[in-house]
C-alpha cells in the first residue's frame, strides 16, 4: 500500500517508511494514496469470521507487499489479545466496547499495532528509536504499553500539568523502564506543538531517530479501521443501514471508519460527536476551518482545539464540504448534558457509560430526530467508565468497578520530569537525556 500526503499527491512513500518518517517534511501527513476495495469473498464472510481473522485480512492485504505474512499475523495475534464486545442497548442501537485493552481505551488498538510494526523494522535496522507522543489522556498510556521493554525503544510522552485525570496521570508517570514522561506546563495543544517542532528541527532529527506516534502515524490510523467491519457484520438485522457515532477529538478514529467506507464497507453515516471543542462540527456547518484553543470538559480526551486528522479528512474528500456532509454529521455538546447522559443511560438501559461515550449517545439521539429511517446505531465506547470514576459516579450514583490492571497502577509512585511548554527547554531535554 502507497502513501502520499495531504499536500502532495504525488509524493509516494511506502508502508513501512511512513511509519518510520511518522511525520512528512512538507507539514501535511501521510495518508493512503488509494485505499484499496476489499473483495466481495471478504464482505461475504464477515460475519464467519472472528474479529483477529478479519484484522488479519485487512493487513493482509493492504501490507503483504511490504511485511511477511506471519510477521503480520504474529503482530495482529499480539496486539488483539482482548475482547471487542458488542453490546445491545436497545432495538436499535448497540454498544462497541473498545475498552478492554490493557489500558482501558480504545487508543490500544492503534498504538499496539504501531508498537509491532515499529519494533519489525528496528530490528530490521537495527537502530535505535525514540517515540515522541503527545497525549490529552489515553494516548500516552496506550502507546507505552504497547512498547514496554522493547529493545531498542525509548518512549517520551508529553502531557499537560494538570489537565489529565488522576488515574489517567498514574497510568502515564508509573510504568519505568524505557518510558519516560514529560509533565508539561501548558496545554495539550502545546504539547502537540512540542512535537512537532522537534521533527522540524534538523539539530535534533541530525542526531536522534525521531518516530512519532500520536494518530498521525499510519500505523495507528489503519487498524482503527478494523473494528467498525467486525461490529458492522454483528449486526443482524441493520436493513435500514448502519450509522456509527464515534466520540472524537484529533478524528482519528472516526477516520479509521472512513477508510473502512473506502474499503467497501456498506456504512450509511458516521456521527462526529463532540464536546464543546466544536471546530468540526463548526467547519460542517459554515465550510470554515477555525482551530482555537482548546477548552477543558469531563471528556477530556477529546479537548483538541486542531484536529491532526482534518487533513486527512479533507483530502479524502478531495476538498468537497457537501461530499463530506453526505457521510458525516457532527454536532458538539456541553459537560452539563454529558453528565445528564451518563444518567439517562443508566437509568433507560442499566448501562454505565463513561463521558465519551456519553457524547456520542447524544448525538445518536440528536441524529435520530432528524434521521429519515430506522437505522441501525453502533455507540463506539472508547473508555472503561472507571478510567473518570469520580464524573461517572457523581452523575450516575454508581460506582464503576475498577478492573484489577487499574487498581494496581493507582499504588504505585508517580515519576515525571517537568517541563515548560518553550520548545528550547523541551530540546535541551531530548539532546540530553537521549
Ligand atoms: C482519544 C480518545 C478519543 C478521541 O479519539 P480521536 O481519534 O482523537 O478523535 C475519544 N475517547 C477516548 C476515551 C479517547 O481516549
Amino acid at each position: 500500500m502507497k502513501f502520499c500526503t495531504t499536500k502532495n499527491r504525488n509524493t509516494q512513500i511506502s508502508f513501512l517508511g511512513a511509519v518510520a518518517k511518522g511525520i512528512p517534511d512538507d507539514g501535511g501527513l501521510y495518508t493512503p494514496s488509494v485505499i484499496p476495495l476489499m473483495e466481495p469473498s471478504f464482505f461475504n464472510n464477515l460475519k464467519e469470521m472472528d474479529f483477529k481473522r478479519i484484522a488479519f485480512r485487512i493487513s493482509d492485504t493492504l501490507f503483504s507487499d511490504e511485511i511477511p505474512k506471519e510477521t503480520i499475523y504474529d503482530i495482529v495475534d499480539n496486539c488483539f489479545d482482548f475482547e471487542v464486545p458488542l453490546v445491545k442497548l436497545s432495538s436499535n442501537i448497540s454498544v462497541l466496547e473498545l475498552f478492554h485493552g490493557p489500558t482501558l481505551a480504545f487508543k490500544d488498538f492503534g498504538a499496539r499495532f504501531m508498537a509491532g510494526v515499529l519494533s519489525y523494522i528496528s530490528q530490521k535496522e537495527n537502530t535505535k528509536r525514540v517515540i515522541l507522543a503527545a497525549t490529552s489522556g489515553d494516548t500516552g498510556s496506550a502507546v507505552a504499553n504497547g512498547f514496554l521493554n522493547t529493545p531498542g525503544i525509548e518512549v517520551i510522552l508529553l502531557y499537560p500539568s494538570k489537565k489529565v485525570s488522576k488515574i489517567q496521570e498514574q497510568q502515564l508517570t508509573t510504568l519505568g523502564q524505557n518510558i519516560t514522561a514529560l509533565e508539561v506546563n501548558g496545554t495539550f495543544d502545546d504539547c502537540q506543538r512540542l512535537v512537532k517542532e522537534a521533527f522540524a528541527c534538523s539539530e535534533l532529527t541530525g542526531k536522534i531517530k525521531l518516530t512519532s506516534a500520536n494518530s498521525i502515524n499510519v500505523a495507528r490510523l489503519i487498524p482503527q479501521s478494523f473494528y467498525y467491519h467486525y461490529a458492522f457484520s454483528r449486526i443482524s438485522d441493520a436493513k435500514n443501514g448502519v450509522v456509527f457515532a464515534v466520540p472524537s477529538g484529533n478524528l482519528g478514529n472516526l477516520t479509521g471508519g472512513l477508510i473502512a467506507k473506502r474499503m467497501g464497507l456498506p456504512v450509511h453515516k458516521y456521527i462526529a460527536a463532540l464536546n464543546s471543542n466544536d471546530i468540526f462540527s463548526n467547519y460542517l456547518k459554515t465550510g470554515l476551518f477555525s482551530p482555537k484553543p482548546s477548552v477543558n470538559t469531563i471528556s477530556n480526551a477529546m479537548d483538541v482545539g486542531n484536529p491532526s486528522n482534518f487533513q486527512r479528512i479533507t483530502h479524502l474528500f478531495d476538498n468537497k464540504l457537501s461530499q463530506t456532509r453526505d457521510v458525516i454529521f457532527s454536532d458538539s455538546y456541553s459537560d452539563e448534558n454529558t453528565f445528564k447522559a451518563i444518567k439517562e443511560m443508566y437509568n433507560k438501559y442499566s448501562y454505565l457509560a463513561d463521558p465519551h461515550g456519553s457524547v456520542a449517545y447524544l448525538a445518536i439521539k440528536d441524529f435520530m430526530k432528524t434521521a429519515q429511517r430506522d437505522y441501525s446505531y453502533i455507540l463506539l465506547e472508547t473508555a472503561h467508565p472507571a478510567k473518570f470514576f469520580e464524573t461517572v459516579f457523581k452523575a450516575s450514583g454508581v460506582s464503576p468497578e475498577m478492573p484489577e490492571r487499574l487498581k494496581s497502577c493507582l499504588d504505585k509512585e508517580k515519576q515525571s520530569v517537568i517541563i515548560s511548554s518553550d520548545f528550547n527547554d523541551f530540546k535541551e531535554f531530548l539532546l540530553k537525556s537521549v
